[in-house]
């Protein structure tokens, strides 16, 4: 039922009102952040067509066939051929697609369209979810038009993904898209508490943290977590109220070791919620708006030490690093010289850019 689902309710009633009047899209495309529910909101569209005792238009969620939907079996091993082939659920009728690496392949989309073209085994229709479909390269992606064009009326594809904007204009036009919404930080913080997965403070701080992902949310370790911005803290210390430079080159040195390289990116979104925190009470915002509220007064001390235009231009300068790192440059100079040239972006006024080293 759309109903067990946090948030997006607009969403629900955009999804209720396609299946109240049976016409679900052949080709859909489920947009929003990683971790919002993108997944299960598609998985409930095939729960509601196979259900065997449905209740109004949507799936009971009890029945064998509303069971099965989201048991998938993952292959065993971490790589290996079997990631490319379809990955299906213990309903025959459901099946999705990972990227094996970085890449979606061609024989995965063609897997699709051959799948796609068969009738219903057990249920009224067919589903297939493309997860990160923007990671469909050219070929992939113009193996996959024909399907979308014309889908036969009991198949449905549902491409998710968090990066519309990189999917070719073709696939986007054959598809109808569907916007899922950051969850509020309060829908995360009820459902972490009701779901005793986290309480008090630290629900609280890991909610806002998330930044509108149940997922991420969820995935988070508290431990690594505080760990992440004790670290990122000293950073953002050394850049305002010690003027640290040696500091700021030994942080820039730990973010890029080896062991760390699959929390780099999680490092730099703590960093970013570190500095809008003292930008929140630089401009004297309630305490209250704080995300990390456990470290009030190491984050108020900051606020006392920048000027109220210095976080914007951290933020920016982070953002455009993360924009170079898409197109591959190397991240040691970068880290290096994105903390320095965050250091130099004092006298606050003079608002310098963030140019990577190319070597
Ligand atoms: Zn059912």
């Amino acid at each position: 039922m759309l109903d067990q689902l946090i948030g997006n309710e607009r969403v629900k009633t955009l999804l209720r009102r396609m299946l109240t009047a049976r016409r679900i899209p052949g080709a859909l495309l489920f947009t929003g952040e990683a971790g919002i529910g993108k997944k299960l909101f598609a998985l409930e569209l095939a729960k509601a067509l196979n259900c065997r005792t449905p209740e109004g238009v949507e799936g009971c969620g009890t029945c064998g066939p509303c069971k099965r939907t989201d048991k998938f079996n993952y292959p065993q091993s971490a790589d290996g051929d079997e990631w490319l082939e379809i990955i299906r659920s213990d309903h025959p009728d459901v099946g999705l697609v990972v990227a094996p690496k970085r890449v979606l392949r061609v024989e995965q989309m063609r897997h699709i369209e051959r799948e796609a073209n068969y009738r219903p085994f057990e249920g009224n229709a067919r589903f297939f979810l493309i997860e990160d479909a923007e990671k469909m390269n050219e070929q992939a992606a113009n193996a996959l038009l024909k399907i979308l064009e014309e889908p036969p009326p009991t198949s449905h594809i549902v491409l998710l993904t968090a990066r519309p904007d990189f999917l070719l204009p073709t696939i986007r036009s054959r598809c109808q898209m569907v916007r899922f919404a950051p969850l509020a930080a309060e829908e995360i913080e009820n459902w972490l508490v009701k779901n005793k997965l986290a309480s008090g403070s630290e629900a609280r701080i890991r909610a806002r943290a998330a930044r509108g992902s149940l997922g991420r949310a969820r995935a988070q370790d508290f431990e690594e977590f505080n760990e992440q911005r004790q670290a990122m803290l000293s950073v953002l210390q050394a850049l305002s109220v010690d003027n640290d430079r040696m500091q700021l080159l030994r942080s820039a040195e730990e973010l890029n070791e080896a062991r760390l390289k699959d929390e780099y990116e999680a490092r730099l979104d703590v960093l970013e919620t570190l500095i809008r925190d003292a930008w929140l009470l630089r401009l004297a915002a309630p305490n209250a708006q704080v995300v990390n509220q456990d470290l009030l007064p190491q984050l108020q001390k900051v606020a006392a030490a920048i000027d109220s235009r210095q976080p914007a231009s951290w933020i920016s300068q982070i953002e455009e690093m993360r924009e170079q790192f898409i197109v591959n440059i190397n991240r040691k100079p970068a880290t290096d010289a994105l903390f320095l040239t965050m250091a130099a972006a004092a006298p606050p006024l003079e608002k310098k850019r963030f140019v990577p080293n190319p070597k």
